[in-house]
């Protein structure tokens, strides 16, 4: 009879349960799980911070449908992860994050980073659990698994201490659960599906909110099947973007603001009236506009604003029930009313507002000029990744998205130094699609040692840093003696040199005149690069109308 060990129980339960990618930094106790990943076919991306290592494991689990793993080591490993897992749990995207910890039998004596990690874990996740016996860690892997995949999905923990990474057990007795199936999707009631077609049949104003719960629940097919068949006009949240072409005739993104405060009757799908979302009231939305809901999760129904149909479960299910009921029905919303034609006015006058910007030379340059140029380059298979303040908000409104799942950001928890991490995701999972991230200088500076690992696994991300010298606004020189700006970066830092540093390729550019035919070579450079943008201290938005979380 043949012994195996802890750490290759762990990475075989893993592997079983879908988990095709690893991301962690290693040490003690964990080594072992990294390496019997590796022998049982895990890739295994050893990162910088962990950190960017679980903001990588849930972008992966996004991206794939499944949870992926991120494993770090005991007290300030776990602590550094925590960052990951409330971000996963924000954003609703599945992950497990495994812990080292010190062996059992020196629990409460002070061991080298001794911490209650279950515990400090267990506010940021769905499930958390210590193992606390090697023959019992494929049972706790599929309940981690399953927790985190099912339901809305989120994080997962399982703290593993040093004797039970090391301890062995006979191979013969140890049982595997099956393979957790896909999660199940359930359906909305036949008559709130003729409910929810009555109310928008009597729409004058209608408006489809699409989020990334549509994207998770892989609707695209079907919402696409949808809008189209009733000409309803949609709008995207910023990862909810793809799921529906941006270039579709029936988005209205360009009109957001006044779509989302005229709209007589909205049927939000797999989003949340959050912040967001403006909390789907006045002055943001109308005061008596009727909402339709789609989510996979009860207690999200009239979540800050009161449902009058909900349409509970699984996005793509209920959207092709929709699609059967419509076969029943003549309507559809009809062209050419005076709706399409104030989103349609609306939208041009958008474009109007910042064209002078998109077309200005000025050096040093403005944010819609930068991305102008980033624009006409962006390959259509790309995966976009964005993140900053005004790189981010203005990055959401100019590069379309034509496909689901393209675009990683911020998100829920509004996070700053997910970028690097998601990039390394995107490029591990996709290896076929140009990785494109485009950042600002301050959310760069969070994460920007990962550079090092695009490098070390030969991973050709493109980051385009719009450098403003700021966190928000840049800020000007101040008076000698003075403090800089609580703001303030280093305004015009060469962070394309670090690309240098790990054999990537760097560019710098200052001149609007050299964006373009730098973006070339940039992307046809076959490696990591980073392209350094300056931009003007006091660029900024377009004027807004509301505040952004008013
Ligand atoms: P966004 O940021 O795009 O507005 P949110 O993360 O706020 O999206 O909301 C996504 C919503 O989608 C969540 O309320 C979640 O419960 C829901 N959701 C998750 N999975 C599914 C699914 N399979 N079907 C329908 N809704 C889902
Ligand atoms: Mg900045």
């Amino acid at each position: 009879m043949a012994e195996i060990d802890g750490a290759t129980l762990m990475a075989r339960a893993l592997k079983q349960q879908g988990v095709k990618f690893m991301y962690g930094i290693v040490g003690f106790p964990v080594i072992p799980i990294a390496m019997a990943a590796q022998r049982e076919g895990i890739r295994y991306i050893g990162m910088r911070n962990e950190q960017s290592a679980s903001y990588a494991a849930q972008a992966a689990g996004y991206l794939l449908g499944r949870p992926q793993a991120c494993l770090v080591v005991s007290g300030p490993g776990v602590v550094h992860a925590l960052s990951g897992l409330a971000n996963a749990q924000q954003n609703c995207w599945p992950m497990i994050l495994i812990g080292g910890a010190n062996s059992t039998s020196q629990n409460g004596m002070q061991a080298f980073q001794e911490e209650r990690q279950v515990h400090i874990a267990s506010p940021f996740c769905k499930y958390a659990h210590g193992v606390e016996s090697v023959d019992r860690i494929p049972f706790y892997v599929e309940q981690a698994i399953r927790t985190a995949l099912y339901g809305r999905p989120g994080a997962a923990y399982l703290d593993m201490p040093e004797d039970v990474i090391s301890g062995l057990v006979e191979e013969d007795d140890i049982d595997f659960p099956a393979t957790i199936a896909e999660p199940p999707r359930s359906l909305a009631p036949p008559e709130n599906i003729e409910a929810a077609l009555d109310v928008l049949e009597g729409a004058e104003k209608p408006l489809v909110i699409i989020g990334k719960g549509m994207a998770w629940a892989r609707a695209e097919d079907d919402v696409r099947a949808f809008i189209e068949r009733t000409q309803l006009p949609f709008l995207a949240s910023p990862m909810g973007k793809g799921v529906m072409p941006d270039d579709h005739s029936l988005s209205v993104g360009a009109a957001r603001t006044l779509a989302l405060q005229e709209a007589d009757t909205i049927f939000l799908m797999g989003a949340r009236f959050n912040w967001i979302m403006h909390f789907g009231l006045p002055p943001r939305f109308g005061k008596n506009t009727r909402i339709i809901q789609l989510d996979s999760t009860a207690e999200e129904i009239s979540h800050n604003r009161e449902t009058e149909v909900a349409l509970l479960g699984d996005g793509k299910a209920i959207v092709g029930q929709l699609n059967d009921a419509l076969k029943n029905r003549q309507w559809f919303f009809p062209t050419g009313t005076d709706w399409q034609a104030a989103l349609s006015e609306k939208a041009a006058a958008n474009a109007a507002a910042v064209a002078p910007m998109v077309d200005d030379n000025t050096k040093p340059m403005n944010y819609y000029r930068a991305y102008r140029d980033i624009v006409d380059r962006l390959p259509k298979d790309a995966m976009i990744i964005g993140e900053g303040a005004n790189t981010m908000d203005i990055g959401r409104t100019q590069m379309p998205n034509l496909e689901p799942r393209r675009r990683l950001d911020a998100g829920t928890y509004g996070t700053m130094g997910v970028g690097l991490g998601f990039a390394i995701a995107a490029a591990t999972v996709h290896p076929d699609r140009p990785t494109i991230v485009v950042q600002g200088d301050s959310a760069f500076g969070f994460s920007g040692m990962e550079m090092e690992t695009a490098a070390r696994y030969r991973l050709p991300i493109k980051v385009i840093i719009l450098n403003n010298g700021g966190i928000g606004g840049g800020a000007p020189e101040p008076e000698d003696g003075v403090d800089r700006l609580p703001h303030a970066l280093m305004h015009g830092a060469r962070y394309d040199k670090m690309a240098e540093a790990f054999g990537g390729k760097g560019f710098h550019v200052d001149d609007p005149a050299d964006l373009g035919a730098v973006l070339d070579e940039a992307l046809a450079f076959d490696g990591m690069v980073i392209v350094n943008v300056v931009i003007a201290a006091d660029a900024g938005r377009k004027p807004q109308a509301h505040h952004w979380h008013g």
